[in-house]
């Protein structure tokens, strides 16, 4: 009789592991509490899908998971990725070395999944909840009885594809998956939202909108620099968010929670170099003349960050430059490079792309088994792996979702 195999959880993962498990001849059923597979994936990527990155290894990801992620890789890498993207008739591109589908659309990664799920005939239930997994004891085969919310099943083997806590209310990321291990006797470390955004002291950032920019951000303990990266920044009307500072908020998010200050040094100039400013500060001095404090900013960069630098500094912008002392144009302009953000908090679940945290990688074999039950599976989020914007997470997803499917089928 052909294996069967319940994966509890639609998402990248789960899809990932049913296909290459019913690829091997399993006997697959998805068990789904949304109406819908996929519904994260499809708004991934800003609805463009970053499936990947050729700059791919091990460093990218969580400090706990880089030397499992290794071996992981060296198992399931982004070529692996790529040919499984062709084997469901999706072609890749790469921008700058970020993998997206050629369609450029999340949602046809969707449908070429279930497409590709349909054809091998995986039963899909929608609207059903895992609750839990218990063994069956005294058969001579290995089983397992999956309990939802409405009825249960047995299986040979079950994987657990349920995601973690982030994301928006659509996706079902209520971390389900998280007691449910609990219950099997695995360890879940602390969980924590991570590319994430940060509040911030309304007297630092801009009540009134936003605005992007090319930026250096240096996040600071004290004088200790715990995390700095390039990027677009977005400054909003209540906080700091965009890539730089998502690449930086796994560490950061975690320093906040244990009630460390934190301050964000901005570098509106992150091209230039000491000389470069200096010189530019020189000429900036000429200018010193019958203009106003706004017109002699006017060209110097985008007029929302220089409002909030001159609020900052609680200057008056009709102030006539002759009038305002040469040491603090210098202090002016040095803000620009300068620009102190007290953080507050996280922007929270809800708004975090991943979960840091989960199910503890030492309660994970390399064949994505537990160390409790060799019949169960854990893949995706909902283990204690979480990597940086670029397509780091959704590799993840692929390849331990890829693991488990095949292990599970043979
Ligand atoms: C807005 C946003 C953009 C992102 N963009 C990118 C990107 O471009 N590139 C990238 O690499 N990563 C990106 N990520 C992260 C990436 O989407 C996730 O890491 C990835 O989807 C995780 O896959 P998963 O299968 O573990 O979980 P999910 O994709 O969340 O799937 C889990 C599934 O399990 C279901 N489920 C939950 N509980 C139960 C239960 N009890 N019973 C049954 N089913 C259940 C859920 O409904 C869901 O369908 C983004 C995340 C967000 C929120």
């Amino acid at each position: 009789m052909d294996r069967r195999i319940i994966v509890a959880g639609g998402g990248a993962s789960g899809m990932c592991a049913a296909i290459y498990a019913a690829r091997n001849g399993a006997s697959v059923t998805i068990i789904e509490k949304n109406n819908q597979l996929g519904k994260k994936l499809s708004m991934t990527g800003n609805g463009r899908c970053n499936i990947s990155n050729l700059n791919m290894n091990e460093k990218m990801y969580n400090a706990a998971a880089e030397k499992r992620m290794k071996q992981w890789l060296s198992v399931y890498g982004v070529l692996d990725v790529i040919s499984f993207f062709k084997s469901l008739g999706i072609v890749v591109k790469s921008e700058d070395g970020y993998l997206y589908p050629l369609s450029g659309q999340a949602q046809s990664v969707v449908q070429a999944f279930e497409n590709e799920i349909k054809r091998l005939g995986i039963n899909v239930i929608f609207g059903e909840q895992l609750k839990s997994v218990e063994p069956i004891t005294g058969g001579q085969e290995r089983k397992y009885r999956v309990i939802t919310n409405n009825t249960f099943y047995e299986a040979d083997r079950v994987i657990i594809a349920t995601g973690s806590l982030s994301g928006p209310k659509t996706t079902m990321s209520t971390g389900d998956g998280y007691y449910i291990c609990k219950k099997l006797g695995l360890t879940i470390k602390d969980t924590y939202p991570a590319l994430v955004g940060f509040k911030a002291d309304p007297e630092e950032i801009m009540p009134e909108g936003g605005v992007r920019s090319l930026a250096e951000i240096s996040f600071l303990l004290g004088t200790e620099v715990v995390a700095k990266e390039y990027g677009e920044l977005q400054i909003t009307k209540d906080g700091i968010s965009g890539i730089p500072v998502m690449q930086a908020s796994s560490k950061v998010v975690r320093l906040l929670e244990e009630k460390k200050p934190i301050t964000a040094v901005v570098n509106f100039f992150p091209d230039y170099d000491e000389d470069d400013y200096v010189s530019l500060e020189k000429e900036m001095l000429r200018l010193r003349d019958e203009r106003t404090l706004s017109d002699f900013l006017t060209g110097f960069h985008n007029s929302f960050i220089t409002d909030m630098i001159i609020k900052k500094m609680k200057m008056g912008r009709s102030m006539k430059m002759k009038n305002i002392s040469e040491s603090m144009v210098l202090s002016i302009l040095d803000s620009y490079r300068n620009y102190k953000i007290k953080l507050d908090s996280n922007y929270g679940y809800l708004q975090s792309q991943v979960t840091s945290g989960g199910v503890s990688l030492g309660d994970v074999r390399d064949d994505m088994t537990t160390t409790s039950h060799d019949g169960i599976f854990v893949v995706g989020e909902l283990v204690d792996v979480d990597g940086r914007c670029g397509g780091y997470n959704l590799q993840w997803a692929f390849t331990s979702g890829s693991i488990a499917g095949t292990v599970a089928s043979i």
